[in-house]
């Protein structure tokens, strides 16, 4: 199948060349995230200007499904707002339950490169970890 090849490919290049992951000293926001079932563990760190997400950051260890979805979602969240994030973040979610149309998985661009993890329910905490750690540091910010 060549979407899945495709598919792959993307997650490969996040694995070997991510472009997020790195400290952020002077991060305004820093979380950590654990996925106990497969050992996944990283530390989410963002900056932030009120309401956007100017800058962001991961540091950790995991599977390659976990810092490959953590690496596609800060491409994806800096530069727009929380709210912005977090509705991205419930799409991803819906997508990896399967949920999701066609048209919605076409707009989380390369996240759209787990949607098959919804055939596979031992790796659905690995792929949601960095969107649940986002969840999470905006809900103990307030
Ligand atoms: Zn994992």
């Amino acid at each position: 199948m060549e979407s899945r090849g495709f598919y792959n490919e993307i997650l490969t290049e996040h694995n070997l060349r991510p472009e997020f992951k790195h400290d952020l000293p002077d991060a305004d926001i820093v979380l950590e995230g654990v996925n106990q079932s497969c050992g996944d563990d990283i530390w989410l760190k963002l900056k932030v200007d009120g309401d956007v997400i100017t800058d962001g950051a991961f540091v950790g260890d995991g599977c390659a499904i976990s810092q490959a979805s953590a690496d596609i979602m800060l491409g994806m969240i800096i530069g727009k707002t929380k709210d912005e994030a977090l509705r991205l973040g419930n799409l991803f979610l819906r997508m990896i339950k399967g949920e999701a149309s066609d048209e919605e998985i076409d707009e989380l661009e390369e996240a759209g490169a787990l949607k098959d993890i919804s055939h596979m329910p031992a790796r659905v905490k690995c792929a949601v970890l960095g969107w649940h750690t986002l969840e999470e540091a905006f809900k103990q910010e307030k």
